[in-house]
């Protein structure tokens, strides 16, 4: 009987590394699809239970051929970060430690390394270094906590306390939005009673930039509480709002700024980059992910919140909330939704330690030379367009030329399928200005620049194939 784990957890290791290791030279897609995966899974369920060992076995074996290579070199589909192994140890310490981060009293360790890695996060970001920060699962909660918190504080302003009385008959709040906004900023409107179809979108460029003419106008007929929305980093094109003009607007006008920069806030510990989100610390709030360009294990976010207090309101059970207010010591629980809770803090202390600024930065800088070099590789060829400017880790392009946008949609299609199959990368398709359009997002750690150029010439190749003749 193997009563601490420990052969277990050395046999469990083994495997992780087998998998890693083979990584880089597997197919970017997975083997077998959901369908195949569900039939691998079907089974009714155990009446008497298993040796552990053979059911992390099985479950390895069972699991395999439907794993995404989301960690691997050369993948490209969507912006989701490769877990790197340190983060990953610390995750499995996490788990292994079993602690409950709810309290600092209850989990003293895990509230002290998320308290400095709360802190860390707002150096290596340039915010308020008195803002708060929440550990949350991702940005979408990020944003929903953020966003909780601005509804707490514009309310609060007109006299109406939202936590106690909820919002029926509370004073409307207006809710600016750009029109490229992330689905899941609308999600956490959405969430928060605010609706995501109630708000006021505002136009952008090609971009997907806010143009801060239209903003201005648009909050002019704002009047009440009033929360913007900005976004560092769009999904496809990775721009930036322009925020000085956006944040000096919404201020004059009393309103709260939101940044949702799941990934494009980590342009800021670039200093090649850094232009790119300047202004952005005049918000109020800001979401951001662990779990992409810092490259914790899923998952991991931050909420991080400008008036502290707003935050907490927002967040804590109302009964512990005034002791540890009192005292000054910080409760992990007080930032974010859940009361048990990850310890989140570790991996994320152990991803910024193993990195440090210079390491971050260098990723960062080398992620989009990257882009920018796939995107020359691609521009070069014939029927190939790059639709945006790379100023990030961000490449949209379309194939097929300037015929019928069908036939460019049809040829994109196909050479996102030619591309999958072949596997020497994996990247995805999205509708961007009603044309369907092939994204890169260069994010994992593990990425290259031999990986990058490799994947640009089997795009180059995967297009050769399909292109009409
Ligand atoms: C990924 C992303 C989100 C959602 O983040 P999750 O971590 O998936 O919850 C929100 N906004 C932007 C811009 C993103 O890239």
């Amino acid at each position: 009987m193997d009563q601490d784990g420990e052969r277990l957890w050395a046999r469990t290791a083994e495997i992780a590394a087998r998998y890693r290791r083979a990584l880089a030279d597997r197919p970017q897609r997975p083997q077998a699809g959901y369908r195949q995966m569900r039939a691998a899974f079907a089974a009714p369920p155990p009446e008497a239970g298993e040796d552990p060992m053979a059911v992390i076995e099985s479950l390895a074996t069972l699991a395999e051929p439907g794993l995404h290579a989301m960690a691997g070199p050369r993948f490209f589909g969507w912006v989701i970060g490769g877990s790197h192994p340190a983060g990953v140890a610390a995750d499995w310490l996490t788990s292994a430690w079993g602690q409950n981060c709810g309290n600092h009293e209850a989990a003293p360790a895990a509230a002290a390394a998320e308290e400095t890695a709360a802190g860390w996060l707002l150096d290596l970001l340039d915010l308020p270094r008195d803002a708060s920060v929440g550990f949350v699962t991702g940005a979408t909660v990020a944003n929903f906590v953020c966003l909780a918190a601005a509804r707490s504080a514009v309310l609060r302003r007109v006299g109406w306390n939202v936590e106690t009385d909820g919002l029926f008959g509370a004073p409307p709040i207006q809710v600016l939005i750009g029109d490229d906004a992330h689905t899941t900023v609308f999600a956490a409107l959405q969430f928060l009673g605010l609706g995501h179809d109630r708000v006021i979108r505002i136009k952008t460029d090609d971009a997907g930039r806010m143009l801060p003419a239209s903003f201005t106008a648009a909050l002019a007929g704002c009047a009440g509480p009033t929360i913007a929305i900005a976004q560092a980093g769009q999904i496809n094109t990775g721009a930036f709002d322009p925020f000085p003009a956006i944040v000096r607007a919404a201020h004059a006008h009393g309103a709260w700024v939101h940044v949702d920069g799941a990934f494009g806030l980590w342009a800021r510990v670039s200093p090649p980059h850094r232009a790119l989100a300047s202004g952005v610390e005049g918000a109020d709030s800001w979401a951001t992910d662990g779990h992409k360009w810092l490259q914790t294990p899923y998952d991991c976010g931050y909420a991080i919140v400008r008036d502290g207090e707003a935050q907490r309101r927002a967040m804590t059970a109302a009964a512990s909330y005034l002791p540890a207010a009192a005292s000054g010591d910080r409760d992990p629980t007080h930032f974010v939704p859940e009361l048990s809770r990850r310890a989140r803090g570790f991996a994320t202390w152990a991803m910024i330690r193993t990195l440090g600024r210079q390491g971050i930065a260098a990723m960062v800088d080398r992620h989009c030379r990257i882009a920018a070099r796939m995107a020359a590789i691609l521009a070069a060829e014939s029927g190939v367009a790059v639709l945006n400017t790379v100023e990030l880790n961000q490449v949209i392009v379309r194939f097929g030329g300037d015929g019928p946008p069908e036939r460019g949609d049809d040829a994109t299609k196909a050479v996102i399928a030619r591309v999958q199959a072949d596997g020497v990368c994996f990247v995805g398709g999205a509708r961007w200005r009603d044309r369907w359009v092939m994204r890169i997002s260069v994010i994992g750690w593990s990425t290259n620049d031999a990986d990058g150029e490799r994947s640009a010439r089997a795009i180059v190749a995967a297009w050769q194939a399909v292109r009409p003749s």
